[in-house]
C-alpha cells in the first residue's frame, strides 16, 4: 500500500484531536476526525455560558468549517463505541471505520467519585448542555423565588453551592456572584439579596492548588470580597435536590449545586482493554503510544503521562502540544524514523473571579487583580478559534463591562 493511502483516524475533535488533524494537514495521509458532535468546543469558557454571559456559538465552532482548507481531511459525526486494536477497527454508531493509524484524543467527563446522590441532582459543567441547563436551573430559581411567599423555601431557592476549588469552580462561583449582585438585582427589583447565598465548597484546606500560595491567598481575598462564602475542608456526603449533607454532618438548605469538583477520562478508555491509570486515564509510552500498539497513541485528558515524577495536568494546553507532537511522530514513523518522546512545556496557569480580578502565573510572570484579568482576556481571546467567536466575544465582554449586562439571561425550557 502506498503511504498517501495510509489513513489517520483521530476520535475527539477536542483541543488534543484538532491540533492532531491539523498538524497533519502536508502529511501523506487521509485524516478522518470523528466526533460525536459536529464542533470544537472552548471548554474553558463553559461557565460564561452557564452564567448567561455567552451563547454557546461564541465558544464552539463546526470542526468542518474550521478545518475546510484542508485536502486531506475529512468528517464523520459518529458516537465512537468500542476500538478493535487487533482488526485495527473502530465501532461507531453508524458502523465500522479501518485506520492504519489511530490518535484517540476522547477527553474526559465530570467525576461524581461514586457520589450517585450528587450525579442524579447535582449540575456538572462538561459540555453545553450542561452549560444551558445551568443557565436555565439558576434563573428558573430566581422567577419561583418571586413567587414564594414562605421565607425559608425562598432562601433555599436562592442558596448557589459550587463544589471544588479548582479553576473551574472558583471562575463559576466569581461568575455567578457577579450575574447576580450586578445584573439580575436590576431584573428583580423587589428581592431581597440578603437572602440569596453562594457558598464555594473545598474539601482541602486550599484553593487552585496548582498556584503560588500568594495568588492562592489572593483568589480567597476576591472570593469574600464578591460575598462568595468559602468554605475549606468542606467535604459533601450527599445532596438529595434540596439540602446538602456534608461528612461533618453540617446541612445546607439549597436547591441548586454545581459540581466542578473533578473530572476523569472518557468512559471509552475503558473498552479499550489496557489497565487504566489514575482518573481513569490510560498509561502511555513517552512517544504517546499504546504500548503493544505502536500505531495508536492516547492524548490529552485521556492518556496517562507522568514528567519529572509528576502526573502531567487534564489541562488545554497539555492536550494542544500533544496533538501536535503526535503528528511529528506519526510523520516519523511513517518516515521509518524513530520516534521522539513527548516533553510538555507549561505555559502556567490562570483563572478569574469576576471584572477586573483574576490570577496569573504566566511564563513566570505572577500577578493578581487587573493585570491578570487583562492578561486573562487577551490570552482567551487569543485561543478561541475563529475570528467571528474572537469578535462576538469581545463586543458581549465590553457590553458586559460598561453596561453591567449580562447578554444571554434566556430561560430556554420548563
Ligand atoms: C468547565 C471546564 C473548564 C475548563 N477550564 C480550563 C482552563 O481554564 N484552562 C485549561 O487549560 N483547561 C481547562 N479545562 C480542561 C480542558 O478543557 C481539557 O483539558 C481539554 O479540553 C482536554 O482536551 P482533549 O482534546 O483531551 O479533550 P476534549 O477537548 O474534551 O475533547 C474530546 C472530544 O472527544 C469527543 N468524544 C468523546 N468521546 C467520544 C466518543 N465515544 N465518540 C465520539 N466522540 C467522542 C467529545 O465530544 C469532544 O469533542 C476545562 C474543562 C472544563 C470542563
Amino acid at each position: 500500500m502506498a503511504q498517501a493511502d495510509k489513513v489517520v483516524v483521530i476520535v475527539g475533535a477536542g483541543f488534543g484531536g484538532l491540533n492532531a488533524a491539523r498538524a497533519l494537514r502536508r502529511a501523506p495521509v487521509q485524516v478522518v476526525l470523528v466526533d460525536r458532535n459536529n464542533y470544537h468546543l472552548f471548554q474553558p469558557l463553559l461557565y460564561q455560558v452557564a452564567t448567561a454571559g455567552l451563547e454557546p456559538e461564541e465558544i464552539a465552532r463546526p470542526a468542518r468549517a474550521i478545518l475546510r482548507g484542508q485536502r486531506n481531511f475529512d468528517f464523520r459525526m459518529v458516537d465512537v463505541t468500542q476500538v478493535d486494536f487487533a482488526a485495527k477497527r473502530l465501532e461507531t454508531s453508524a458502523g465500522p471505520i479501518s485506520y492504519d493509524f489511530l490518535v484517540l484524543a476522547p477527553g474526559g467527563e465530570t467525576n461524581f467519585f461514586g457520589l450517585e446522590s450528587m450525579q442524579r441532582h447535582g449540575l456538572g459543567l462538561k459540555d453545553i448542555p450542561d452549560a444551558i441547563e445551568i443557565r436555565n436551573h439558576v434563573l428558573t430559581c430566581f422567577e419561583q423565588a418571586m413567587l414564594e411567599p414562605d421565607a425559608e423555601k425562598r432562601r433555599e431557592l436562592l442558596t448557589f453551592i459550587v463544589v471544588g476549588g479548582g479553576p473551574t469552580g472558583v471562575e463559576m462561583a466569581g461568575a455567578l456572584s457577579e450575574l447576580i449582585r450586578l445584573v439580575l438585582v436590576k431584573d428583580y427589583p423587589r428581592l431581597n439579596i440578603k437572602d440569596v447565598r453562594i457558598l464555594l465548597l473545598e474539601a482541602t484546606d486550599k484553593l487552585l492548588a496548582a498556584m503560588p500560595e500568594r495568588l492562592r491567598e489572593a483568589a480567597v481575598k476576591t472570593l469574600w470580597r464578591k460575598w462568595i462564602d468559602v468554605r475549606f475542608g468542606a467535604q459533601v456526603a450527599d445532596y438529595d435536590g434540596k439540602q446538602i449533607r456534608l461528612k461533618s454532618g453540617e446541612i445546607i438548605p439549597a436547591q441548586t449545586v454545581i459540581w466542578a469538583a473533578g473530572v476523569r477520562a472518557s468512559p471509552l478508555n475503558a473498552t479499550l482493554g489496557v489497565a487504566p491509570g489514575r482518573q481513569g486515564r490510560i498509561p502511555v509510552q513517552p512517544t504517546l503510544q499504546v504500548p503493544g500498539h505502536p500505531e495508536v497513541f492516547i492524548i490529552g485528558d485521556a492518556a496517562y503521562l507522568e514528567q519529572d515524577g509528576e502526573p502531567l495536568p487534564m489541562v488545554a494546553p497539555v492536550a494542544i502540544q500533544m496533538g501536535q507532537f503526535v503528528a511529528r511522530n506519526i510523520k516519523r514513523q511513517l518516515r521509518g524514523q524513530p520516534l521522539e518522546p513527548f516533553r510538555y512545556r507549561d505555559q502556567g496557569t490562570l483563572a478569574t473571579i469576576g471584572r477586573n480580578a483574576a490570577v496569573a502565573n504566566v511564563y513566570g510572570i505572577k500577578a493578581t487583580g487587573f493585570v491578570a484579568w487583562v492578561m486573562w482576556l487577551g490570552i482567551h481571546i487569543i485561543q478561541l478559534i475563529g475570528f467571528r467567536n474572537k469578535l462576538f466575544v469581545l463586543i458581549n465582554w465590553a457590553w458586559d463591562y460598561f453596561f453591567y449586562e449580562r447578554a444571554a439571561r434566556l430561560i430556554t425550557r420548563d
